[in-house]
């Protein structure tokens, strides 16, 4: 069968973002995606209402029936929603139950695009530090990347990151609107090694952070390295951005949803 990615992930009902994102990009990707749930969140495209994490013993046996089944080959996690998820997911890699030599790309969800809650941030952080080593790649927005390095300068934040036991930091300004092109910086073990200037389409994209990640995470799977599975997804990202719904036509500042079947 297609390699599979098993997916930590949240479910967003509005379809732009969390698990459904994912399924679409890995699919998109060539791969096959499995889905353990972490959480029901409660949000339309453009604004989230709260959510409803999964209890850390429910989403280690989802991920086990998948892990016992299916020929996992490359991991991607979301949000998350606790620290007691993080730490459950750190403990199928201690305990051996994902093997270390399998590709894992970490998403370290904060907060929301709209800016809404998607957990407690500041325990979510601490928590977030101790799965980060077991990561091939991390995959955190500009406010992500600072929060988790208490570092403002994004090379100064990736590199401590990496001198703190992360393998590969990808660093991208796609969410800092300020910024005219979309930088890209890929470092692994502290050495940059791969950067690129995308154009910024026009708006605001909802579930854009996560069609990244899995589409890397769905070609590492079919075995490209980091950086062909990095450029792999950024040809695919323009592509679904620039074909993305405007749900709310009216109201050009609203969110827009990335059409991920093209
Ligand atoms: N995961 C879930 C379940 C979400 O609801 C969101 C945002 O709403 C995200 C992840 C992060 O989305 P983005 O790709 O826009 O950063």
């Amino acid at each position: 069968m297609r390699p599979v990615v098993l997916c930590f992930s949240g479910l967003d009902p509005s379809g732009g973002a969390g698990l459904q994102a994912d399924i679409e990009a890995i699919g998109a990707s060539g791969a096959h995606a499995a889905i353990a749930c972490t959480a029901l969140t409660i949000q339309s495209s453009q604004q989230v209402f709260g959510f409803e994490s999964c209890p850390a013993d429910l989403l280690q046996r989802q991920a086990k029936a998948v892990i016992d089944d299916l020929p996992i080959r490359a991991i991607k996690s979301g949000m998350l929603g606790t620290t007691d998820n993080i730490a459950m997911l750190a403990r199928l890699f201690t305990d051996k139950m994902i093997p270390q030599d399998i590709p894992f790309v970490l998403d370290p969800v904060l907060v929301a695009n709209s800016g809404g809650s998607l957990g407690d941030e500041a325990t979510l952080v601490d928590a977030f530090i101790t799965l980060l080593p077991f990561a091939t790649l991390i995959t955190p927005n500009t406010y992500e990347l600072r929060a988790l390095s208490g570092l403002k300068d994004l090379h100064g934040a990736a590199i401590g990151l990496c001198g703190a036991g992360v393998n590969a930091v990808l660093v991208k300004t796609s969410h800092d609107y300020s910024s005219g092109d979309i930088n890209q910086y890929l470092y692994v073990k502290g050495e940059m090694v791969h950067q690129s200037v995308l154009p910024r389409l026009p708006g605001e994209f909802h579930g854009s952070g996560c069609s990244l990640a899995s589409y890397i995470a769905g070609r590492l799977a079919q075995g490209d390295d980091l950086i062909a599975a990095i450029k792999a997804a950024d040809q695919w990202m323009i592509k679904i951005l620039a074909a993305a719904d405007q749900p709310h036509p009216s109201d050009p500042s609203s969110q827009l949803i990335p059409n991920r079947f093209l």
